[in-house]
């Protein structure tokens, strides 16, 4: 039996985020199921923060790890891990108030987003479709910040280490049991871990190792998303392109190291698994290319799927269980994840070791009771309110 004062289940980016601020405090064990981090969502992501996502919870998080990002702690690894990229949204004549909708959310955390017309829209981005039933509109946000998921995984894994914590990966919790003061992990494999605080990262997963604990569920859903990549036309310049979106929310797409990744933002309910592009969201994703740029699918690279995984009000949850002592969970990060993470990692050192709300999130209008889990228990006034 190995002891620690934290086990944390799940190697994604939100285990590994949090078990790096805990180990500053006593001995981590990170119980990774995969051989591999981030095999599952953190890995499948297209890693991008941007406030053009989320609700205000997610945007007041997205800023608060802004700093993070930009400068990394001591440590952290010599690898980038974010680079200045800037998101459009376009918007047709029938879209112009989403439009404006959206640029009143985002003011709230950069005032840098502008209105463009369709000459700058083409100018940044030559291939969308503009005018008649297209764009006619769009807003620049020259914040965004292209994210490095492999980077991040490993910086985080690397401060667990070297606070002489371990990140194990091919040990998945196969039971789980509540001995005495201690949560006792039994793996696949049949080693044997305890410690007092069990913390549930594990992504999709996070309701199925509850139920496994013998705690209620949070009610969390995994929907799959889709993502191609195509090649761009032959001495198409592409690198300099923004992350490009529909207001409307059925398309987007972003170049990454010379071929042009595209998603048709599908939000199809999954359950916890290996996501795996379907034809049919596949065809929709090259349809969808087609409709919002003049560009034209002869062949995708590449493909795959991954689970985002929401609670009812879509605001990612960390907190203690009220009827499990050291049950924490940290789960429901939906599409913002990574740009979050350092946010909610904070948030769990704060809840996890009784110390103080992280300075300056509430400024940003993030408040505990947002996240807790109490608030989605059934018969909670809160979960009523959302
Ligand atoms: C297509 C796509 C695009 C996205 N784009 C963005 C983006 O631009 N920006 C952003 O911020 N977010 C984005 N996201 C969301 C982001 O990827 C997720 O919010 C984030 O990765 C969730 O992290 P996690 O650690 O909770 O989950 P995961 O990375 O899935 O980690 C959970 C881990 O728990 C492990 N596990 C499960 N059960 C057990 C067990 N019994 N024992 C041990 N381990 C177990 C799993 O193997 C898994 O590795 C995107 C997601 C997708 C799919």
């Amino acid at each position: 039996m190995t002891g620690a004062d934290f086990l944390v289940l799940g190697g994604g980016i939100a285990g590994l985020s949090a078990a790096a601020r805990l180990a500053r405090y006593g001995k981590v064990v990170v119980l990774e199921a995969e051989e591999a981090l981030g095999y599952h969502s953190s890995g499948r992501s297209v890693s991008f923060s941007h406030f053009g996502i989320g609700n205000g919870a997610v945007r007041g998080m997205t800023a608060w790890s802004r700093p993070f990002f930009e400068h990394p702690p001591e440590g952290f690894g010599d690898s980038p891990i974010a680079r200045p990229m800037a998101t459009i949204y376009m918007a047709g004549e029938a879209q112009l108030a989403a439009l404006d909708a959206l640029a009143a959310d985002m003011a709230t955390y950069t005032d840098a987003v502008e209105r463009i017309g369709v000459e700058r829209l083409l100018a940044l981005c030559p291939v969308v479709r503009t005018g008649g039933d297209h764009a006619v509109a769009g807003l620049y946000d020259p914040t965004g910040l292209k994210l490095e998921a492999a980077a991040l995984l490993q910086g985080f894994a690397r401060l667990v280490r070297a606070a002489g914590s371990q990140v194990l990966n091919g040990r998945r919790a196969a039971s789980i049991t509540r001995r005495g003061d201690a949560w006792e992990v039994t793996t696949e494999g049949g080693e044997m871990f305890s410690a007092p605080i069990l913390v549930n990262a594990a992504g999709a997963w996070a309701d199925r190792v509850a139920a496994m604990a013998g705690v209620a569920p949070i009610g969390l859903q995994p929907k799959r998303r889709t993502i191609i990549v195509v090649d761009p036309p032959a001495g198409m310049e592409i690198a300099s392109w923004p992350f490009v979106h529909s207001v409307g929310g059925d398309f987007y797409m972003l170049p990454e190291a010379g071929q042009i990744l595209v998603s048709p933002v599908d939000e199809v309910d999954d359950e916890p698994s290996d996501a795996a592009p379907e034809e049919y969201d596949t065809a929709l994703t090259a349809y969808q290319l087609e409709q919002y740029t003049t560009l034209t699918v002869t062949r995708i690279a590449h493909r795959w799927a991954g689970l985002r995984s929401f609670v009812a009000d879509r605001t990612p949850t960390a907190g203690f269980d009220a009827d499990a002592p050291g049950f924490f969970w940290l789960a429901g990060q939906g599409g913002y994840g990574l740009q979050t993470a350092p946010a909610m990692a904070a948030i769990v050192e704060a809840l996890a070791t009784g110390g103080g709300w992280p300075d300056g999130l509430e400024a940003l209008g993030v408040r505990p009771e947002q996240i807790t889990p109490e608030r989605l228990r059934s018969g909670s006034s809160q979960a009523a309110a959302t």
